[in-house]
């Protein structure tokens, strides 16, 4: 690895270590949208860039952004970055590692006096965690140009709406289509894996294939309550013993087929007493998938299964959709580009698919996009815990520098 990249590297770590700082709460890395924390970094961010001699501003719709000219002014753009706004209780590298990357990037590019056919636009999406409002990644429609009319009315927990949010940190809410970007090429992003996959297999860089789609649903099963005595058990309707076979059932459709993958994160029993049959279980099911089709088969079957379990059992059961995304399938040029980039710097490239949702879905909207994956430590993500090495942030960065270098708009 050149020593230019290694310093780079170390530079990037201690500036990640840095906006960890500034967080809405004083014992934990919590900086939600648009908050002052987030306002903070967002400033720190600008400050960053101003170093590289880069003029960095605040967006209408909350996004940090900053241009590096290309040979040519006006050059088409290839636009790098990621989120800095986090979970509550967060990790440090979650988002952050692919904005500041971008700016490290620049650095080394500015550090040599290297101008490239195509400018770099830097942007640090301020939403993409919808932690503190319900629509999220408002920062990439934003730049896409498909925000709802309604996503300014929407309120967090304490009824403050996202237009003054927006308005007191620094955003511009009466000109929203001002933040929609043109003249760009292309969309990388580059963020921590957020899974295991790297890590087991020993390689320090992945290539995202797709960003999932998601379905939610939520399940409501109905028996009928009674006493926990003097009820024999070949007379109950017991919900939760239903429930139960259910999840077995969910689960057994997922492991059937690779990369699917679903979960039960959340389940309520009623009436919940130690003593008394469950007379009704509530439960949440999230089925996730690279492509759309084999999610919407997979969502079909786990419902056709569960209904064969409420027949069985006597229970009722109600299935009502609660979300649904549709997947994204990165660009093949920009997979094929981060391919070829990881190889350049002595990697062997994983292809993979995202499970976590990410502002490249919304990019790949209107551009190209495409995601570089880093390994991280136990693959533990919005969690403190979350930890990436120095040696592999450097060859992280070295790839996207590499894949910059080489890129051709078409
Ligand atoms: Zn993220």
């Amino acid at each position: 690895m050149a020593a230019t990249t290694e310093s780079q590297a170390r530079r990037l770590m201690a500036r990640l270590d840095a906006l960890a700082a500034f967080s809405d709460d004083p014992l934990k890395l919590t900086r939600l949208c648009l908050s002052q924390a987030h306002r903070r970094a967002a400033e720190q961010f600008i400050a960053w860039a101003r170093e590289s001699g880069l003029s960095a501003r605040v967006d209408p719709v909350g996004n940090v952004r900053a241009r590096y000219e290309g040979r040519r002014p006006g050059a088409p753009a290839l636009m790098i970055g990621s989120h800095i706004d986090t979970v509550r209780d967060a990790g440090r590298y979650d988002g952050a590692l692919g904005a500041l990357a971008a700016l490290s990037l620049v650095d080394g590019l500015a550090a040599q006096e290297r101008r490239l056919d195509v400018a770099i636009e830097i942007v640090a999406f301020g939403d993409e965690e919808g932690v503190r409002f319900p629509h999220t990644l408002t920062g990439s429609r934003g730049l896409v140009g498909v925000n709802e009319p309604e996503t300014l009315a929407q309120k967090d927990a304490d009824g403050v709406s996202m237009r003054d949010a927006l308005k007191a940190f620094g955003g511009d809410p009466d000109h929203l289509g001002a933040a929609r970007a043109e003249g760009v090429a292309a969309f990388v992003e580059l963020h921590i894996e957020q899974g295991p996959v790297l890590e087991a297999e020993g390689r320090p860089l992945g290539v995202v294939t797709a960003i999932n789609g998601a379905t939610r649903l939520s399940a409501v099963v109905t028996g009928s309550a009674g006493h926990a005595g003097a009820s024999p058990m070949n007379l109950r309707r017991d919900a939760l013993a239903a429930a139960a076979e259910m999840m077995l059932a969910i689960e057994a459709r997922a492991l059937s087929e690779d990369e699917l993958v679903a979960t039960v994160g959340r389940l309520d029993v009623e009436p919940g007493a130690v003593n008394v049959i469950p007379g009704r279980a509530r439960f949440s099911i999230d089925v996730r998938a690279p492509l759309d089709e084999p999610r919407r088969r997979a969502v079909a079957d786990i419902a056709a299964a569960m209904q064969a379990v409420a027949r069985r059992l006597g229970v009722a059961l109600e299935l009502t959709p609660t979300h649904e995304a549709k997947g994204y399938v990165c660009h093949p040029k920009i997979v094929a580009g981060l391919e070829a980039a990881v190889v350049a710097v002595g990697a062997d490239p994983r292809l993979l698919p995202s499970g976590a949702g990410h502002d490249t879905m919304i990019m790949g909207q209107r551009w190209p996009a495409g995601m570089l994956f880093v390994r991280c430590k136990g693959g533990i993500s919005h969690n403190p815990a979350e930890s990436i090495s120095e040696d592999d942030c450097a060859i992280a960065l070295a790839a996207l520098t590499r894949f910059v270098e080489d890129f051709r708009p078409s």
